[in-house]
């Protein structure tokens, strides 16, 4: 048996993708157990960053972590209000110096429709495989977050931002037209981008998760309403487990959850 808080999976890009899970004994492989019974049991919460045994209210943190901790500052999840390239704090400026000024890339990625995201050039391939995306292109690198926001902003006008959940695990993608869309893309772009605009470099990548069979109606685990489940899991795909009887579990979205996970034999 394994315990711990749950944390997002980490990925290893191959093909297919490896998925480990951390609980707190060590790093759980978690494609070994694709085919197989498992059970989850919710145990209950602790915050990802005082490590408290509190409700979790966003992100994996307690209420008090997500308005105070740097790494949980708006500029987060709405890049384009980054100022750290203004000298300008939000809630620790060294922090978001070290976060924001770096090379960030603006993509589109494909797993249920065609949307635009932004993400930390390190963060690259991790962020698509998190959000399930199978097809993604780097539209330009630009040095900052904020010149990323920005671009985000102006291409949400035309792509979507959001990723169909259900859709994704159910493995239902519209067919795209890459080249097409990526001048599209080019050009909806403010001219401040413009400098960084390499149209002849684009390259289409792809991800292949391990699913042996994809639910045709998920139905979403909450630990919750249910607080023991078992399945058998038969994929993994962006931060989902996906099981058998069409249940399928957001890891992510149950950050900070404590669970007991347990192969059955
Ligand atoms: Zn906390």
């Amino acid at each position: 048996m394994f315990e711990g808080t749950l944390k997002k999976m980490i990925t290893e890009r191959a093909e297919p993708i490896q998925y480990f899970l951390e609980l707190s004994r060590g790093f759980i492989h978690l494609n070994n157990f694709l085919d197989q019974q498992v059970s989850i049991t919710h145990t209950g919460s602790q915050c990802l960053n005082c490590h408290q045994e509190l409700p979790i209210f966003r992100q994996g943190f307690c209420k008090s972590c997500f308005f105070e901790i740097p790494a949980a500052g708006d500029w987060v999840m709405r890049p384009e209000l980054s100022k750290a390239h203004l000298d300008q704090e939000d809630r620790n400026l060294d922090y978001e110096k070290k976060m924001q000024l770096q090379p960030h890339i603006i993509y589109l990625a494909l797993s249920s429709h065609l949307k635009v995201g932004v993400t930390r050039k390190s963060q690259v391939p991790t962020r698509w495989i998190d959000q399930g995306a199978h097809q993604a292109m780097v539209l330009l690198e630009v040095p900052n977050r904020y010149l990323a926001g920005i671009g985000e902003v102006a291409l949400k006008e035309v792509f979507s931002d959001k990723t169909n959940w259900r859709k994704m695990v159910q493995n239902e993608a519209e067919p795209v037209h890459w080249d097409a869309v990526f001048e599209k893309a080019l050009d909806h772009l403010p001219k401040e981008l413009k400098p960084y605009m390499k149209p002849d470099e684009r390259h289409l990548e792809k991800m292949d998760f391990p699913v042996l069979h994809y639910p045709l109606k998920a139905q979403s685990l909450n630990l919750t309403k249910t607080p023991f489940y078992q399945g058998k899991l038969m994929g993994i795909r962006g931060q989902y487990l996906l099981f058998e009887d069409q249940t399928v579990f957001n890891i992510r979205s149950n950050e900070g959850q404590k669970i007991k996970f347990q192969p059955i034999l």
